[in-house]
């Protein structure tokens, strides 16, 4: 397609009414209410999407139980026939990856140039990944040593949880969709996803393409809304499971709000991730590394490396890289093709971003480049380097999940892993050192999820991801994640 024919197809999409699925149906909201989508670059209406109420939430949940029955047609399908559809939406997701990119763009504000060689081919390549794992759930037999050998058979089955909410942040909409989805329905789950309400319109297309790939009706229903529709989730006496991604002041709430039918819980939250750079790595790849740990995604990443330790002798000279590379970096509109940042998502998270860096210089920091709103219009803020900062300042403590990073120096590697491990937070840290011994050593030392080694910000589907301490329960992706969704079972037979 060219890009005109891209484009047309994305304006039809996004001017369409949009609904909820719910049974296989699209549908208004029970109550008919309705919201708008909007484009952080022009900060105009981009969309209306229908507002879910506690009513949807309901409608849903029995959708998602009744497609979950024994004897219906997801619970009878071969697990190589539930893989073939997964493969299929991975497969369905490249062959709309320019519409994909250009909606994930308008709605989030990321350079769809990124999202089309990141975004949307890693939702795919996860889609792909989880597809082989439907025919390879398997239990193990077990020897028994209570009674003599042949009398007992006892052997496990994994069987899926049940129904399951999954609750997904703005940051990656469509590959935290993907994240979500491929492992439940590769594990034989039943569904309601709610994505975050500043970017539901990247879920409701992959919705569609779920069912052009086969997904029975009721197995994957998507209501887009607000908090109050994930809390209803969260707290609903008939969803088994609930797979939460976002804030961790949201987390803790979606765990008490679980407590009711005690239903389990996986959290992937926010992160203060410590960056560490020793005099002896390749400066040329720290700098390159440091700023693409912090400026990815306009920082708007669980994982952003938000902590730069760098080590004295080579302090000035990082910062001085990291500067450069933050003043070469062209803020604009997601939809320029040589766009390289575009503006945070959302009025709420500019005014957030904003204020932690005005809270920075009223408590002492000093801005060593950026600082400021890029334009009058957007919600475009520059790339930020704050040094000067200590301890007790938010800057320093806080997760920003903005393009904003603080920079420190440090005097040796006990130092440095003191530092990096004084937070509440445990998503990520990183390494920059070519001394394979103390790049060990100090990935053995920091007590976070995921430990980069002179990169940053490298996913597989294959790699387990998620938190340590604050920031989170569970992994994502790889086989781990699977344990998230599957129940085990132990059968005992008397063979006597
Ligand atoms: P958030 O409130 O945690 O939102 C994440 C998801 O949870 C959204 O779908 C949200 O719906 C939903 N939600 C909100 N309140 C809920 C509740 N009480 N029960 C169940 N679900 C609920 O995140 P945010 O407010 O958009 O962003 C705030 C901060 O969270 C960011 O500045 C950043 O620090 C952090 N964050 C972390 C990640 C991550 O990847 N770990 C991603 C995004 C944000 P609504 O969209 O309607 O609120
Ligand atoms: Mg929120």
């Amino acid at each position: 397609m060219t890009n005109m024919e891209v484009e047309t197809q994305v304006r039809k999409f996004t001017e369409a009414p949009l609904h909820l699925l719910i049974g296989g149906q699209w549908v208004d909201a029970a109550d008919g209410r309705s919201f708008e989508s909007v484009d952080p670059a022009t900060e105009e209406h981009l969309a209306t999407v229908p507002h879910a109420g506690d009513e949807d939430v309901n409608r849903a949940v029995r959708a998602a139980r009744a497609a979950f029955e024994d004897g219906s047609p997801w619970r009878t399908m071969t697990p190589s026939r539930r893989g073939k559809i997964l493969h299929r939406i991975g497969d369905l997701i490249l062959e709309y990856a320019d519409e994909l990119a250009l909606l994930e763009s308008l709605d989030n504000g990321k350079p769809m140039a990124i999202a089309r060689v990141a975004d949307v081919p890693l939702a795919a390549d996860l889609f792909h990944y989880m597809a082989g794992y439907a025919t390879k759930i398997e239990g193990e037999t077990i020897p028994f040593s209570l009674a003599e050998p042949g009398r007992y058979l006892a052997f496990t089955r994994r069987e899926p949880v049940g129904v399951v909410a999954q609750i997904i942040p703005w940051n990656f909409p469509l590959l935290m969709a993907a994240w979500k989805l491929g492992p439940a329905l590769a594990a034989g789950c039943a569904i309601i996803l709610k994505p975050a309400e500043q970017t539901p319109l990247s879920a409701l297309r992959l919705g569609e393409l779920c069912q052009q790939a086969g997904l029975p009706d009721g197995v994957l229903n998507i209501l887009t809304g607000f908090g109050d529709a994930g809390a209803a989730l969260a707290a609903h006496p008939d969803v088994d499971k609930v797979a939460f991604t976002g804030s961790t002041e949201v987390g803790r709430s979606i765990v008490q709000a679980a407590a009711g039918n005690l239903k389990k819980v996986s959290l992937e939250l926010g992160g203060k991730s410590p960056n560490i750079v020793y005099a002896d790595a390749d400066l040329d790849q720290a700098v390159r590394g440091s700023a693409g740990a912090i400026f990815f995604n306009a920082g708007e990443c669980c994982v952003a490396g938000s902590r730069l330790y760098v080590e004295r002798p080579v302090y000035d000279e990082v910062v001085a890289g990291v500067k450069r590379e933050a003043e070469s970096i062209k803020v604009g509109r997601g939809t320029d093709p040589d766009t390289q940042m575009g503006p945070l998502v959302s009025r709420e998270q500019f005014d957030r971003v904003t204020g932690y860096i005005r809270s920075g210089l009223d408590d002492g920091a000093q801005v060593a480049v950026g600082g400021e709103r890029v334009g009058d219009r957007g919600y475009f803020v520059q790339p930020t380097i704050l040094t000067g900062t200590s301890p007790q300042m938010k800057v320093e403590s806080e997760e920003i999940f903005g393009p904003v990073v603080v920079a420190m120096p440090f005097d040796s590697p006990e130092d440095v892993a003191r530092k990096a491990n004084a937070t509440s937070f445990g998503l990520g840290a990183g390494v920059f050192t070519r001394d394979i011994g103390k790049a060990m050593r100090t990935a053995e030392t920091l007590r976070a999820g995921t430990v980069y080694i002179n990169t940053w910000n490298v996913f597989d589907a294959a790699v387990p991801f998620g938190g340590y301490k604050e920031s989170g329960w569970g992994r994502e992706m790889g086989h781990e994640v699977l344990r998230n969704y599957l129940e085990v079972k132990s059968v005992i037979a008397d063979l006597k």
